[in-house]
C-alpha cells in the first residue's frame, strides 16, 4: 500500500486511513493509494464496507495546489471517484476538520457521509479564481438542490456539519472518535442491506431549477463579484449539472474548469492566495524566535482609531483597557464603541450576550498605572511627534519589563518614537486601517531596534485578531501610503489635464479598484491629506503640480463626506458621489493657472498612469528593503487598498502586462514630467532588461 493511504481491517470493514501532513492534500501518493485501497477492499470478500478517513487535523483540504499547471500525474481525482463510485463495497466518508474543494468531492464521491461536529464543508475554488473540476459542480446540485450548490460553488463559502445535514450534505453527525463511529455507522449500514447510492445516479428535477434562479444569481454575482471571471463558469457548470446527463456534465465543468485556470484572474487569485499565507515568514527568523504571550492589551486613545482597535481585541476575546486624557473623550470614546456593536447587532450579525460579552472586555480609564498588567500597549493618540514621545515616555514608566509597546503613527517616525523609551527592542509599530475593526490589513512596523520576539509578537497579535499583519520598514508612508501618495499625485495630474472626477474614478472602479481616488479621498477626508502634506513638506516633492486641487478643496472647506462636500458633493447626508460644477470650475482654473493645457484623456491613460506610479514606487520600496518581497506590495493593497484580487496587486499586474512595457511607459513620463514624480527604480529597470518579472526579482538584486 502507499505509504500516504494506510489500509487497517477491522471486521467487515475496511478503512483507508490517509496520512499526507499538514492538510491531506490530494496530491498524487494519496490519490493512489484511494484507488489501491479501494480495489483492495473491492477483491476481499470478507470486507463489506469502506470507511475513507484522514490522519492529523482535517479530511483532505484539497487538491495539491503545487500541482496546478503541471502536467497531471495518474490517477487524476476523477479517476479516484469513478472508481469509488464503481466500488462494490459501500464506502462511508468520514469528516473531521475542513472538507474543501477536492475534499468536498472525495466525499461526494462517497455513497455516505458522516461528519464531526466542527467538520466544515465547502468548494472555495471560485476564490482561487477556478471552480471544482473534479465532479463538485455536478454532484452538489443532485445532492442538496439547485440553489444551495449555486450559492456554494458561486461564492465557496463552507457549510457547517449541523447545516450540512440538514441539507442532506451529510447522513449524519457523529460523536466521540471518529473512526469508531464511522465503523459503527458502516457496519449499520452493511446490516440494513444499504444501497450503494451513488449521487452521479441521482436525477435533477428542472422544475426545481427555473431560469430564474440562474437570473437572480447573475444580478448578484454583477454586484458582489465585479470582474471576476470564475462566477460566471460556476453558474454555467451548475447550469450544466441540470441541462445534462451526469457525462456530459462532466464535460463541460471540465472544459470551464480548464478556461478557468487558463486566465490571469486565475494565476492573479492563486498568486495572491499564496502572498497572503507568506507574509508571516520573516527571513532568518528560526524556531527560536518565540511570539510573546499576549493576553491583556492596552490602548492610549480613544478616538476613531483607538475605539476600532479595542474592538478587534474584544471581538478576539482578549480584555482591553482604554486610556483617555479626559473624562469626556473616554466617555465619547466608549460611546461610540457600544453604537459599533449596537449596529452590528441590529442588523442581526451579532447576538445580544456576545454583544454585552465583547463590551464587558473594554474597560476604560484615566489613569495610565491601570496598564501596568498589559502584554501589549498601542498607542494611538493624536498624530504628533511630541505627544507620542510624551506618551512613550509615559508607557516606558509604567508598563511591565517584557510589554510590547506599539504605535499606530501612519505618519512619524517609528525609530524617534522608540528612542523615547529606555527599551526600544519592545517598540513595533501596528498601523491599522479605518475602520480599524473592519479592515483586514495591519501593516507590522519594524524599527531599527525592534527586536525579533516583539516582531513575531506582532505576527501572532495580528493572526488572533484576524489581520493579514505585513511587516515594513521605517519610511514616510511606509509601503501602502507610500504608494498611495504616487498613485494620487498622477490622479491630480490627470485631473488638470483634462479628467473629471467621474471619468477618473470610474476608469480605476473599472480596472477593479474598490473605488476611485477621488471618491477615496472624500471618504478618507481631503483635510486628512492635506495636514500630512504640510507636515511633511519637506520629504515631499516641491511641485505646484502636486496635490494642487485637493489643497484647493481643503483651503475651501470641502473635506469630502464629512462636510457634505469634496471633489463630490453629497446633499442631505448621501453617501453616493455627485458631480460638482464648481470643482469643475476649480480644476479648469487650477489648470490654467499651471499653464497645463486640458485635452481628452482617455481611461486607458487613466489607468496605467496611476497603476505604473505606484507599481515603480513599489519596486523601490522593494528594493530599499522596506517591503520583504513583491507579494507582501500586493497584499497590502489587495487586503487595504481596495486593488482587485483578479489582477494581482501592482507588482503582479505589472508583471503580467510586461516589465519592459511599464518601464518604456515610465521612461516616457519622465522625459514628460521630469524624474521628481517619476524616479528611476533600477530594480525595476534590471528585471525589465533581463526579460524577468518580480516574481524572480532576487536574482538582479
Ligand atoms: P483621533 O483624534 O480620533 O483620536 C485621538 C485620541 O487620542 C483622542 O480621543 C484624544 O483625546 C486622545 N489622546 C490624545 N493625547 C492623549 C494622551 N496623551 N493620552 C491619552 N489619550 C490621548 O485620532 P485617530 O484618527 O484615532 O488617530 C490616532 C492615530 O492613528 C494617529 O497617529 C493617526 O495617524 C493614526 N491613524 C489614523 C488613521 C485614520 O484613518 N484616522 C488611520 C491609521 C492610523
Amino acid at each position: 500500500m502507499s505509504d500516504a493511504v494506510s489500509y487497517k481491517k477491522q471486521g467487515q470493514v475496511a478503512l483507508l486511513t490517509a496520512d499526507n501532513p499538514p492538510v491531506n492534500a490530494l496530491g498524487q501518493a494519496v490519490r493512489a493509494g484511494l484507488v489501491e485501497g479501494v480495489a483492495r477492499a473491492g477483491a476481499d470478500p470478507d470486507v463489506k464496507a469502506i470507511v475513507i478517513l484522514c490522519a492529523g487535523r482535517t479530511f483532505f483540504a484539497g487538491a495539491d495546489i503545487r500541482e496546478f499547471g503541471k502536467p497531471p500525474l495518474p490517477p487524476s481525482l476523477r479517476e479516484v471517484h469513478e472508481a469509488m463510485e464503481a466500488s462494490p463495497k459501500v464506502i462511508v466518508a468520514a469528516i473531521h476538520g475542513t472538507a474543501l474543494g477536492g475534499g468536498c468531492e472525495t466525499a461526494l464521491a462517497s455513497h455516505y457521509r458522516v461528519a464531526v461536529p466542527s467538520a466544515k464543508i465547502g468548494v472555495p475554488e471560485v476564490n482561487l479564481g477556478i471552480l471544482p473540476g473534479a465532479g463538485g459542480t455536478q454532484r452538489l446540485p443532485r445532492l442538496v438542490g439547485v440553489e444551495r450548490a449555486l450559492e456554494m460553488v458561486v461564492f465557496g463559502q463552507p457549510v457547517a456539519a449541523k447545516k450540512a445535514k440538514e441539507w442532506g450534505l451529510i447522513d449524519e453527525i457523529v460523536e466521540g472518535d471518529l473512526a469508531a463511529a464511522a465503523v459503527t455507522y458502516a457496519e449499520r449500514l452493511i446490516s440494513q442491506g444499504a444501497s450503494l447510492r451513488k449521487i452521479s445516479d441521482i436525477a435533477i428535477n428542472p422544475a426545481s431549477a427555473p431560469a430564474e434562479v440562474f437570473l437572480a444569481m447573475r444580478a448578484r454575482i454583477a454586484k458582489e463579484r465585479r470582474g471576476y471571471f470564475a462566477p460566471e463558469c460556476c453558474i454555467q457548470a451548475v447550469e450544466a449539472a441540470v441541462r445534462l446527463p451526469f457525462v456530459e456534465g462532466m464535460k463541460k465543468e471540465r472544459a470551464l474548469f480548464e478556461e478557468c485556470m487558463a486566465t490571469t484572474h486565475s494565476r492573479a487569485q492563486r498568486y495572491a492566495f499564496f502572498a497572503e499565507r507568506e507574509v508571516g515568514v520573516i527571513p532568518g527568523f528560526g524556531k527560536e524566535v518565540r511570539a510573546r504571550t499576549v493576553a491583556k492589551v492596552g490602548i492610549i486613545g480613544a478616538g476613531t482609531m483607538g475605539g476600532g482597535i479595542a474592538m478587534c481585541f474584544a471581538n478576539a476575546g482578549i480584555p482591553v483597557t482604554v486610556v483617555e486624557m479626559k473624562a469626556d473623550a473616554l466617555e465619547r470614546g466608549l460611546g461610540v464603541i457600544r453604537k459599533n456593536y449596537e449596529a452590528t447587532a441590529a442588523r442581526g450579525r451579532l447576538s445580544a450576550e456576545d454583544m454585552e460579552r465583547r463590551l464587558g472586555l473594554i474597560a476604560g480609564s484615566l489613569d495610565y498605572g491601570d496598564l501596568k498588567d498589559a502584554d501589549l500597549i498601542i498607542e494611538a493618540v493624536f498624530e504628533d511627534m511630541n505627544v507620542k514621545k510624551t506618551v512613550f515616555a509615559e508607557l516606558d514608566r509604567v508598563a511591565k519589563a517584557g510589554a510590547v509597546l506599539a504605535s499606530n503613527t501612519s505618519t512619524l517616525n517609528l525609530d524617534e518614537i522608540a528612542r523615547a523609551t529606555s527599551r526600544p527592542q519592545d517598540v513595533v509599530g501596528l498601523h491599522f486601517f479605518s475602520p480599524a475593526n473592519v479592515m483586514r490589513l495591519l501593516e507590522i512596523v519594524r524599527g531599527a531596534a525592534t527586536a525579533p520576539d516583539t516582531l513575531a509578537t506582532a505576527l501572532q497579535v495580528s493572526k488572533t485578531i484576524g489581520k493579514v499583519g505585513v511587516v515594513s520598514g521605517v519610511c514616510f508612508g511606509f509601503i501602502g501610503n507610500r504608494m498611495l501618495f504616487e498613485y494620487g499625485r498622477e490622479a491630480e495630474l490627470l485631473l488638470l489635464e483634462g479628467a473629471s472626477p467621474a471619468q477618473l474614478d470610474k476608469a480605476l472602479y473599472d480596472f477593479g479598484m474598490a473605488m476611485g481616488p477621488c471618491a477615496m479621498n472624500d471618504m478618507a477626508g481631503v483635510d486628512v491629506g492635506a495636514l500630512v502634506r504640510k507636515a511633511h513638506r519637506a520629504e515631499l516633492p516641491n511641485e505646484p503640480t502636486y496635490y494642487p486641487i485637493a489643497d484647493k478643496l481643503y483651503a475651501m472647506g470641502r473635506y469630502g463626506q464629512k462636510t457634505g462636500a469634496g471633489y463630490y458633493v453629497y446633499p442631505n447626508g448621501s453617501r453616493t458621489p455627485q458631480p460638482d460644477p464648481v470643482v469643475e470650475a476649480v480644476i479648469v482654473e487650477e489648470a490654467k493657472r499651471l499653464g497645463i493645457e486640458r485635452r481628452a484623456v482617455s481611461d486607458q491613460e487613466i489607468v496605467e498612469r496611476c497603476i505604473f506610479a505606484a507599481a515603480n514606487e513599489g519596486a523601490r520600496i522593494l528594493a530599499d528593503g522596506i517591503a520583504l518581497r513583491p507579494g507582501d506590495i500586493d497584499t497590502v493593497w489587495l487586503t487595504g487598498y481596495g486593488f482587485p484580487v483578479y489582477r494581482g496587486g501592482p507588482m503582479f499586474y505589472a508583471d503580467t502586462v510586461g516589465l519592459a512595457h511599464v518601464v518604456k511607459a515610465i521612461d516616457g513620463y519622465r522625459a514628460r514630467y521630469g524624474a521628481v514624480y517619476w524616479p528611476h527604480a533600477p530594480l525595476l529597470e534590471k528585471l525589465a532588461a533581463a526579460g524577468k518579472t518580480f516574481a524572480s526579482w532576487r536574482e538582479v538584486m
